[in-house]
């Protein structure tokens, strides 16, 4: 026989038998009284509609049930703190999804896993005693570590855990929320280098004056020395002299870096800040054999700029090219237009810079009283434009930096 006909044959017989308990039950029910017929038929009626009552419950009972699934599947898994239950040997027996995203694995990798190897190495002590506390103290315990998710930046997160009993009364388990808190650690981090630098800042003017002041009365001495005519002592004082101009050099470019300032940005024409340099420098650019040329393309777009700001990185960057070209040359300065950046270029015919020199490194100079920090000022007065700069350079033949600022849309 094929399953076709083997399941034919089961439908007649399934047939058969429920037609003969149908005649059986007939049977039985014209064998009865009207009345007890009719009171039979009643009861059955109610029963039917105590059934369908019955399965109206039920599926209200299902509805309520999907939906507390899906408020636990909202309210836990995409809750945005990281949920965890470790056991007492620190092994992670459940997590919500946020968790699992901020431990870098897939939730069904992290079953049974060790909370601790997410932890870096830093916090690993603290992250012990935690354990340790939780389960000891039945309270609630708070700590703040750094996490070390594999592949992926370190994030720092405050743990905050509870130790739950088991149906025994036992303390088996522990809840833990972890919540991301890299956002305000790095606040609280800024707010605090900021803190460094105005108190920097303040010591640096602290210093300046007085050293200001010695300097003026080493000049002078070493002016009364000329008359002595004594060359041991004027050597000395000479020493002296260049010593303090150097000090008092790294203070003044030390207090423009760490100062908090903010910025008066307004529309601006880069054509008008060169022309004003030019004119308080060029007097100075003549006398050392320094040729000047001032190359801006007609139309040039604005830029929103601080112009007291953009002068000083201007400046610096132009007293470097002037410091590099001390039997004299030709300085350079350009302005155009390129993929939304106005480009201001300072071209010098001095010297040029090493190769290996590393300009990114604060107090890295050449020269006797430099400072080393002329062009960290100039890197961050220009990023505080939302703009960059870089430069090219070729030793013996010079070196052009550039300046580049985004255009000022509503220009
Ligand atoms: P400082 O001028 O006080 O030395 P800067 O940060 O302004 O500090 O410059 C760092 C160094 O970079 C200089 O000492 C010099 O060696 C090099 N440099 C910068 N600009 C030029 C330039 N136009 N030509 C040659 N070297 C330069
Ligand atoms: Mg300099």
């Amino acid at each position: 026989m094929n399953p076709d006909q083997t399941e034919a044959r089961r439908r007649i017989v399934l047939r058969e038998k429920a037609e003969s308990q149908i005649s059986e039950s007939a049977r039985v029910a014209k064998a009865l009284p009207k009345d007890s017929v009719l009171e039979l038929i009643h009861e059955l009626e109610v029963h039917q509609v105590e059934l369908e009552l019955q399965n109206e419950e039920l599926r209200r009972s299902q509805s309520e049930l999907e939906g507390s699934r899906k408020k636990y599947f909202d309210l836990y898994d995409l809750a945005p703190i990281a949920y965890v239950t470790l056991d007492q040997n620190g092994l992670i027996r459940e997590i919500n999804l946020t968790g699992a995203e901020l431990l870098g694995t897939e939730r069904r990798r992290l079953n049974g896993r060790r909370f601790a190897r997410f932890v870096a190495q830093s916090g690993q002590d603290d992250f012990h005693r935690l354990c340790r506390r939780l389960f000891e103290s039945a309270g609630r315990e708070e700590i703040e570590l750094r996490l070390a998710p594999k592949e992926r930046p370190p994030v720092d997160v405050l743990l905050s855990g509870v130790a739950i009993r088991d149906s025994e009364g036992n303390l088996n388990l522990c809840q833990v929320a972890v919540t991301d808190i890299t956002v305000r650690k790095r606040a609280e981090e800024r707010e605090r280098l900021a803190a460094i630098g105005e108190t920097a800042a303040m010591l640096a003017h602290e210093i300046s004056n007085p050293l200001m002041g010695m300097l003026l009365n080493i000049k002078l001495l070493g002016s009364r020395l000329v008359e002595i005519g004594d060359e041991r002592l004027m050597s000395t004082i000479n020493k002296l002299v260049e010593e303090t101009t150097r000090l008092n050099n790294l203070l003044r470019d030390f207090s423009n870096l760490s100062r908090r300032e903010t910025y008066d940005l307004c529309p601006t024409l880069l054509a008008v800040i060169a022309t004003e340099i030019l004119d308080g420098e060029m007097s100075k650019y003549l006398s050392k054999g320094i040729r000047v040329e001032l190359k801006f393309e007609p139309g040039l777009p604005l830029v929103l700029a601080d112009r007291g700001k953009i002068k000083q990185a201007l400046l610096n960057v132009c007293k470097n090219a002037e410091e590099a070209m001390p039997e004299g040359g030709t300085l350079t300065l350009r302005g155009y237009e390129s993929e939304g950046k106005v480009i201001l270029e300072v071209r010098d015919t001095g010297t040029g810079i090493l190769e290996d020199f590393n300009l990114a490194e604060p107090f890295t100079t050449t020269k006797p009283f430099g400072s080393g920090l002329g062009l960290m000022i100039v890197r961050q007065i220009i990023s505080l434009h939302h703009g960059s700069f870089s430069y090219s350079s070729e030793p013996g033949k010079g070196t052009a930096f550039f300046l580049m600022l985004p255009v000022h849309s509503a220009s």
